[in-house]
Formats: structure tokens, sequence, C-alpha cells
């Protein structure tokens, strides 16, 4: 209400009789510098100390040395690299004091860039030494960021625990980096160690964008398996876990991930890392996690990854994502996305690609390495189609404008996630993949598919690490290179329409379609399973949590219609309490059979109601079914590379 008064007056203020309110002069400079390629003078140093696991606070100490007096910014990173939007964890930041010369200096913070602070860097001064606390959430419930610190294992990403000069590209500033872990505590992290002594691990000199880029894990429990024995580039595989029986791999699943590195070094045809390591959490307790970085990715999943393998299928897809990126985001990447450091804003205009076929890798190389079957991964296309199939924001929003989504929404809940697309570039992303592939089999008769154009867009350069950027016209470019085609046309198409239906031509021509049958997706039971939800999206309309809770309504559907939305619960399904899915799965089953609607008495807040779903079209669940007339192209792009 405030507000409103203050814009009424704001209103009258502005009438001719009285003088245009000009903005008032900031008290400091307030701009922060434009980032130059030039090297940053000197080294800066940084100590961490993550040992207060308890209250899962690090603490830190960095000196910045400085050039000559007078105003200087400080930057803690706001775009951090793979969320793709600005999600570096400020609120978390606290405690900080700057000295020069052993005396504390005032900060102020930037009253347009919050990631900015002023100081005024004394006469004679050559260096600053800063410290401050980063206070890790102490749990993922009910806080933006997830818990990173357990009394177990830590995944400590350095751009939340660092503050950088303004003024110089992120790549030309040298630092080393120090932590302190807990005692007798194990670590992993692309960074190359210089020392490590009584839990402190000293890193080579580093640029302070390669520091970003390389996270580190430490924990009690650890192993650490060579994925790619022999060979002249190393890949490891960095096991972190709640409890030591955890990290048992059976020889079976050993061979699996190791072929997964086969069939992707096969597929692109050079690496860009001089070693590779995935960091690996099997935890319930630390936030699950999967980020790309160039020489490694942090994963984390459940602590059932290797001890339950057939019911966690679900997202076995994640170190092939993963992985892939390394090459799709990390050495190619969009030129818009490319920035020059932390705070400058990245644009998602090439998501599509970045993601949308990192999703199409992952899951092809979760198939061709075995750590999915054959027919794991066709019910997890199923899902993927069908889920593109519900997206019935399709109507308003063309995929293209869903790539704004990182910046938009953050990964916030929504409202009514189906009418408004969140992410679907990543899906959808994979689908209209899949329509190329196929289309590139079938024009050139088998003998050139999307590995082909994964080989020339990817596979230059063997050994380097540098960033490649590139261009819509680039991508279009490589496609014309295996197969000319109206490539552009092609793309666009898909991505700026809006109405129609998925594109779920890649289906078609590679010899399957979409069906719905009353058996459970088995991709769906085992991802639902870890995210403690039930689908009823292509039914009832409806996705029901732990405790009848309503986690999405699936817009204009059955439920929809009756009136139920997120956040409500399920009290009774026909008048008897709600227990668990199954009364829902019994329901769907009888109101089949019957001409009455499934009755629901649902609480809202304080509110109860009961409603009726009008419903009776009985349990549907996605298939992919073999169309035995056509050639199976998909069968062809799922198959491991010779
Ligand atoms: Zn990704």
């Amino acid at each position: 209400m405030k507000y409103a008064l203050l814009a009424a007056t704001a209103l009258i203020a502005a009438s001719p009789a009285f003088a245009q309110p000009q903005p008032a002069p900031l008290p400091y400079p307030p701009a922060v510098a434009e980032p130059k390629d030039v090297p940053y003078p000197g080294t800066i140093t940084l100590r961490v100390d993550i040992t207060d696991l308890a209250r899962h606070i690090a603490t830190v100490h960095e000196t910045v040395p400085v050039a000559k007096p007078g105003d200087f910014v400080l930057l803690y990173p706001q775009w951090v690299p793979g969320d793709h939007g600005p999600t570096g964890p400020l609120t978390e930041l606290a405690s900080l004091v700057i000295k020069a010369g052993g005396q504390q200096i005032p900060w102020i913070r930037d009253v347009v860039n919050m990631n900015a602070f002023h100081v005024t860097v004394p006469q004679g001064a050559t260096a600053l030494d800063i410290s401050f606390q980063y206070l890790s959430p102490p749990s993922t419930e009910g806080f933006r960021e997830r818990e990173e610190i357990t009394p177990d294992m830590a995944d400590i990403a350095w751009n939340t625990v660092s503050l950088y000069p303004a003024g110089a590209f992120t790549r030309d500033i040298t630092i080393v980096p120090t932590m302190i872990l807990p005692k007798g505590w194990h670590y992993a992290t692309a960074l190359e160690t210089d020392r490590a002594a009584d839990g402190e691990v000293t890193f080579k000199p580093t640029s302070y964008n390669t520091l970003v880029d390389s996270p580190i894990y430490s924990g009690k429990y650890s192993a650490r398996i060579d994925l790619a024995p022999g060979a002249k580039t190393p890949v490891h595989l960095n096991i972190f876990a709640d409890r030591p029986e955890d990290l048992a791999i059976t020889p079976d699943q050993l061979a699996k991930h190791r072929t997964l590195v086969q069939q992707a070094v096969k597929l692109f045809g050079a690496q860009h890392y001089n070693h590779y390591d995935f960091l690996f959490a099997l935890s319930d307790q630390l936030g699950g996690i999967g980020l790309e970085h160039h020489r490694s990715s942090e994963d984390g999943v459940g602590r059932n990854y290797f001890t339950d393998w057939d019911g966690t299928y679900g997202y076995r897809d994640l170190l092939p994502h993963e992985y892939t990126h390394s090459w799709n985001g990390k050495f190619r990447r969009p030129a818009d996305l490319w920035a020059p450091s932390f705070n400058v804003p990245e644009r998602d205009s090439l998501l599509w690609v970045y993601e949308g076929q990192t999703e199409f890798w992952g899951q092809v190389l979760a198939t061709r390495s075995g750590l999915w079957s054959h027919t794991q991964a066709l019910e997890a296309i199923a899902m993927d189609a069908a889920e593109m199939q519900a997206d019935v924001g399709r109507q308003w929003r063309p995929l293209q404008d869903t790539t704004n989504d990182p910046i938009i929404n953050e990964r916030r809940p929504l409202a009514w996630r189906s009418w408004e697309r969140a992410e679907d570039y990543y899906i959808e992303g994979l689908l209209i993949w899949l329509d190329a592939d196929s289309l590139i089999r079938e024009k050139t008769h088998g003998a050139k598919s999307m590995n082909d154009f994964a080989h020339a867009f990817f596979g230059m350069d063997d050994g380097s690490f540098v960033t490649l950027p590139y261009q819509f016209d680039d991508v279009v470019k490589a496609l014309n290179g295996v197969l000319p085609y109206d490539w552009a046309g092609f793309l666009r198409t898909r991505l700026d329409r809006t109405g129609g239906s998925a594109p779920l031509d890649g289906i078609a021509r590679g010899g399957y379609q979409l069906v719905y049958t009353e058996e459970e997706n088995a991709y769906q039971k085992s991802a639902e399973a870890e995210r403690h939800v039930k689908s009823f999206t292509w039914s009832v309309g409806l996705v029901i949590g732990g405790e009848g809770s309503i986690k999405d309504v699936e817009w204009n559907g059955p439920a929809f219609r009756a009136g139920l939305v997120i956040g409500g619960k399920i009290i009774a399904i026909n008048g008897l309490a709600y227990q668990d899915a199954s009364d829902m799965v019994a329901a769907i089953k009888l109101a089949k059979t019957s001409k009455a609607p499934i009755e629901v008495l649902v609480q809202d807040d304080r509110h109860f109601r009961t409603v009726q779903i009008d419903y009776h079209g009985g349990l549907r669940y996605p298939h992919l079914q073999r169309v035995q007339d056509k050639p199976a192209l998909l069968d062809e792009l799922l198959a491991p590379l010779k």
C-alpha cells in the first residue's frame, strides 16, 4: 500500500507546475569499469577454510594486488557459467572486511550493481587484504541454494568463495588458491595440486576463469576410478559418498562408464581437455546437481546410484550429459553466451544447441555406452515426446523464447508449468535434433547422420581447451556440410512458430510412434521414485507428491477444468481418506467403466472444497511403439559406434 501512495504523489509532482525530478548524483563513481583483455598486474592469493562443517560456513581470506591509489572495484561473480542466468549466491556473502597496509578501509556497495564493492585504495598501498564468510545453506529445503557442505562431503564452487577485481577479463587474472579441508578428507578437482599437507591444499597458479571453472569436491569417503586406462588423455570418476559401502562399483557398471568415455571420444573425434574429472557425489544430503565445466563436471545424485542399479536408471544420463558439455557448451560456445567476466550478462539465444543438443547426445551416449538399455532409451524418449506434447504453452510461446527462462525465472517454481513452458529448449531441442538426425539418414540413405555433424562441429583442435564461439549461421553451415538442405528454414520454423504440436517427426521417421497405454512408463517410474511424485499428466492432468500435495496441474486438463491448482492437498478421493497415489490410480480405473466423475476433497490453505473430475479415459502413460513397415532409423542412432 505504501508504494501505491508514493506513486500517486509522484504523479502530482510530475504536473507542469513542478520541476521534473532528476536522478540524484551518486556519492562515488557509479561505473564499474568494462573488462579489458590485458593482464591483471600481480597474483591474487586465496585461502578458503571449509572446516566449520557444523555451521556450513566457509571462511575466506584473499590478497589482491593493487597498482595505484583511488577508486577500486571488487566483484562477486553474478553470472555463473552453466546456470545461464544471474545466479551467483550474493545473499550468502557476509562479514566483509577489507584492509590495506594493516588498516581497515571502508567499502561501499554499488547501488546499481549489487555485486560490486567500491573501496578507495590509500596512497602507497600495494595490496588489499580481504576477508569474508560464505554462509553456505544449512539445508536444501527452503533455500535458494542447495546444501553444499555436509558432515561427510563438500562441493565448493570457487565463485562462491572469492571476489575479483573489476576491469580485466577473468582469463587475464592470475590466482593461487588454497583450501583448508577437514582432517582426513580426500579431494578432487580439475585444478593441479602444487602441495598438500595436513589438510591444506595449494594449487598451481591458474587464471580466475579456470578457477571458477574448476570446483572442488571433498569428503570422508571417496574413490578415484580410471575411466580411460592406458589412454593418453586421462579421464577419472571421482566418487564421494555418504557411506563407504555406497562407493562399491561392479565390474559391469565400471565397464559401462568406461564405454561412455570411448563412445564420446569416437563421436566427437577430439578431446578438449588435458585430463577430465567427473566429480560425483552419491548423497541423500548434499543437494543434487549437474553442472558442466571444461575439464570436470559437478554431478550429484542419491546414495543408491550403484546399489539400486535397476531402480535409478532415470538419472543415468546425467554423466553423459555433463561430459558432452565439455565439447558442446565449454569448447564450442554460443558467441552471445561467451562473456569476458562473470559480471557481464550472458545471452541465451542458442541454448537449444548448447543444452538441446547436449540432452540429445547425453541420451544417445547413455544408450551407446550401455548405461541405458535400448528399451530404457525408448521409454525415456517417449517421456520426452509426451512431456513436450503436454506443454500446451506452445500456443502462445515459441520455443526460442524459452531460452530466456534461466534469466527470467532462475528455476523458481511455476504456477502453470505446461502453460508457461519453462526451459523447453532442453527436451524440445532434443526432439528437433532427433528430427534432424532421421532426416539426414533418410535423405543420404544411411550414409550420413548427426554423428557427422558432431565430428565436424566439435572435432577440431584436438587437445585445445580454448573456447571456440559460434553463431546460428555456423550451425547451419555445419549441417549443410553434412547434407545440403534448407537448415535455416528447418530450424527457424521449429524455433519460432506458435501453435501446432511438439516436433515428433524424428520419432515417426525413425520408425516409431508415440502411443499411450495403461502400463506405467519405466523411465517415468524410476525418475518419479527419486522425486517422490506420481504423474497423471496424460490422464486426469495432475502430478501428486507426498501426502497428497498437488505438484502440478496440466493446463486445460480434466483436473484444471475441475478447479484444482498447484499447492493444494488431496484429502479424500471418492469419499475415502487419501493415503497414497495408488488411490488415484484406483479412482481413474473405476471412472473408466462408470459415468460418475472422480470426486476429490481438496484443501487449499484453510479452505476445503469438493471437486468433480469428469474424466473416463483410463490411465495413460507414454511409450514408443515400433512401426514395422518403416526402417528403424532411431535404432541406428542409438547403436554404439564401431
Ligand atoms: Zn546441460
